[in-house]
């Protein structure tokens, strides 16, 4: 039996016809970029996170870092961020002249552990950037109060997380900005590159507006030095079709990870949280730690099943950061859990049968360490 990470065909097969048409009005029309597909697109995604400012840019990672520009954080600010997860928040940080602070992760949610921030706040610190990794939506309430008596900005990386909440509010609103990314794999994926930043601030959307357009927000009067991070109409179009099926995926997703949960609970793998209401985890990955990794993933593979690693280094050991002053320091829990994580196939058309049939290989090769 094989079994795919993740299987896009299959999530756009029945989207085909829609597809087609949206691409043929787009090509009758002319509009490739911007316009009305990428304005309804964003009142729509505003509207379904409920915050009032959406500007869609390239990718996930323009939108932090024009998120940073937009806050007027560079050189000589530090901005803290996580030591395990994807690189792009440390990344962005960098590329905007200011310099990451790494906080070791929390042991259940894998993220920006929130009883380590304040060690780590220094006059220079002007922003913190909390991910909602692998799709759990990471309670925020203790860093925003930090921050806030501080005047310190949260950005929240939710590119893993679109539909996650806390009771009633979605993740993208809970800090003063929030970057999206549309890469195909995620949660809500574009048919190529695509990122979203949202706030309700005003005057902060205006400034990620226009360095998104070339410091313009209108034509030829550029106010500020800017970038060309653009979605493109066709993006933007194919977002819309997909936005109204975000949540059924994301039950198709939890409901998934429920059998997982049932069936690999008296096993040594150490399984995901688990979420205390519907919305709080929307399960863009579903990631184990187990003993003997390496092995173990072979063996998946061995059997048909494909299995990833996010991440199999700390973000403070890659090369662009390791020279940083906070790279220095020691990462126990971030450290510890890259060699223990492994990401099982997960994604909304996967097969109940497919889930059981990986936990039995799974228990199978467990039992055999
Ligand atoms: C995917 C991802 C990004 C970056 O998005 P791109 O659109 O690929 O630039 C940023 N942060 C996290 C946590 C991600 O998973």
């Amino acid at each position: 039996m094989n079994i795919p990470f993740v299987d896009l065909a299959a999530l756009h097969a029945p989207f085909q016809p829609a597809i087609l048409r949206a691409t043929e009005d787009l090509l009758s029309s002319g509009l490739l970029m911007g316009g009305e597909a990428v304005t309804n697109f964003e009142t729509a995604f505003a509207r379904y996170l409920g915050v009032s400012h959406c500007i869609c840019c390239a990718n996930g990672t323009d939108a932090l870092e024009i998120i940073l520009r937009a806050l007027d954080i560079g050189e000589e600010d530090e901005v803290i961020v996580s030591a395990n997860g994807w690189m792009s928040a440390a990344e962005a940080v960098r590329l905007v002249g200011a310099t990451p602070v790494f906080v070791d992760s929390h042991p259940l949610t894998y993220t920006i552990d929130p009883d380590l921030v304040e060690a780590r706040i220094t006059k220079r610190t002007r922003a913190i950037i909390p991910i909602h990794l692998y799709g759990f939506a990471a309670d925020l309430s203790p860093i925003v109060e930090l921050a806030h008596a501080r005047g310190i900005k949260i950005i929240e990386d939710c590119a893993q997380a679109h539909g996650a909440a806390i009771g009633n509010r979605k993740v993208g609103s809970l800090g003063d900005a929030a970057a999206f990314s549309f890469y195909p794999t995620k949660n809500l994926g574009a048919l190529g590159d695509g990122g979203a930043m949202l706030t309700n601030d005003k005057a902060l959307a205006d400034a990620m507006r226009s360095i998104a357009n070339h410091g313009q927000l209108i034509r030829d009067q550029p106010l500020r030095l800017g970038r060309n991070s653009r979605m493109d109409a066709l993006q933007a179009a194919l977002l819309s079709i997909k936005l109204p099926h975000l949540d059924q995926w994301n039950r198709q997703r939890k409901m998934l990870a429920e059998r997982y949960r049932q069936q690999l609970t008296d096993t040594s793998a150490i399984l995901p949280i688990i979420p205390d209401d519907e919305q709080r985890h929307v399960h863009h990955l579903y990631v184990v730690r187990v003993p003997g990794r390496d092995i173990v993933r072979q063996q998946l593979a061995a059997e048909g099943i494909t299995t990833q690693i996010h991440y199999p280094y700390p973000v403070p050991t890659l090369a662009p950061f390791r020279s940083l002053p906070s790279a220095q320091d020691t990462y126990p829990v971030a450290t510890r859990q890259a060699s223990e994580l492994l990401s099982l196939p997960m994604h909304p058309t996967m097969s109940p049968e497919s889930v059981d049939y990986v936990c039995h290989t799974l228990k199978n090769v467990l039992g055999r360490l």
